[in-house]
């Protein structure tokens, strides 16, 4: 049964795509985005494939801005049905230049160079808003639609990271950890009214966000790229699309007994200890 599924974040690479294959199973498409242009594109390509679709600005920090997107949603195609809350990732300021604190990092004033010390609480609450709170205020405007209708369920967008965090990405992995903590409150609490929640975990896929960290500008892979590579027993990056059919999954009547799991899609990388 085709269904109103608006994803926040969708003017990106990984809900992008997320986007354009729901529309292939002949859902209808609000693409969520600060940058509307980006949110366009994604639109128009799913609407110039024969599927429906609409972009649309919003800010998840911002409920006046949440609350004008779901008029617009609701009025050109109807109330939400599916909400996936993609919006997200990290920043430089919450990120540490070293791995492991040496006692020489402390003298070392390379201009850009971040211990721990360093870390700007800035950077750290930019993550933690984009992440956490960007998860939750769009799902207190758009849940609003699917209390007690049925077939109604939420996806939100968790990493690796909130399992066992990643070394210099403290904020980023705090933010998802509490994404995934998230998931299984919000899956208890709107047990009753009909509305599944669950989110994904995805590994390490290749996007503009990480594109630098992990591979150097010939395409080779960087030291943390190649030590990604070699934890994960896939031996490779995911691809956006791997992340579609455990998302058909999840928001379909297949999962329909199914809240407050965080599915890894990682190519292995959390099961192996590394020996
Ligand atoms: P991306 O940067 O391509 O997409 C993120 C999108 O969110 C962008 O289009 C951006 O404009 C939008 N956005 C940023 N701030 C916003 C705001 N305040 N309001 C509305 N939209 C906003 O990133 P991606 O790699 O496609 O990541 C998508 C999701 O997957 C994120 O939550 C990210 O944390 C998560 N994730 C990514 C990876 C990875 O390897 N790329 C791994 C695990 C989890």
């Amino acid at each position: 049964m085709s269904k109103i599924i608006v994803l926040t974040g969708a003017g990106g690479v990984l809900c992008g795509a997320l986007a354009k294959a729901l529309a292939k199973e002949g859902h209808k498409i609000a693409v969520l985005d600060l940058r509307k242009e980006a949110a366009d594109v994604i639109a128009s390509e799913i609407n110039a494939n024969g599927g429906t679709a609409i972009g649309v600005a919003a800010n998840v920090l911002e409920k006046d801005s949440l609350e004008a997107a779901k008029l617009e949603v609701n009025n050109q195609l109807g109330p939400c049905d599916i909400l996936i809350n993609g919006a997200g990732g990290n920043h430089p300021l919450g990120t540490t230049s070293n791995t492991h604190l040496k006692e020489e990092d402390l003298a070392n004033d390379t201009d850009g160079f971040k211990t721990f010390f360093d870390l700007d609480p800035s950077g750290i609450k930019f993550v933690f808003d984009l992440n956490f709170i960007g998860t939750l205020l769009p799902t207190q405007v758009f849940a609003k639609d699917m209390v007690g209708k049925k077939g109604c369920s939420i996806l939100n967008i968790s990493s690796m990271n909130a399992f066992t965090p990643l070394t210099k990405i403290p904020a980023y992995s705090g933010a998802k950890a509490a994404v995934s903590n998230f998931t299984q409150w919000l899956a208890v609490h709107f047990s009753k009214v009909g509305i599944r929640v669950n989110a994904l975990a995805p590994g390490f896929f290749l996007t503009d966000q990480n594109r630098s960290l992990l591979t150097e500008s010939d395409g080779s892979l960087t030291a943390r790229g190649n030590q990604i590579i070699d934890q994960t027993p896939m031996g490779k990056f995911g691809e956006p699309e791997d992340l579609v059919g455990t998302t058909l999954w999840l928001c379909g009547e297949g999962a329909s007994f199914i809240t407050g799991v965080v599915i890894p899609i990682d190519g292995g990388f959390s099961a192996y200890s590394g020996v």
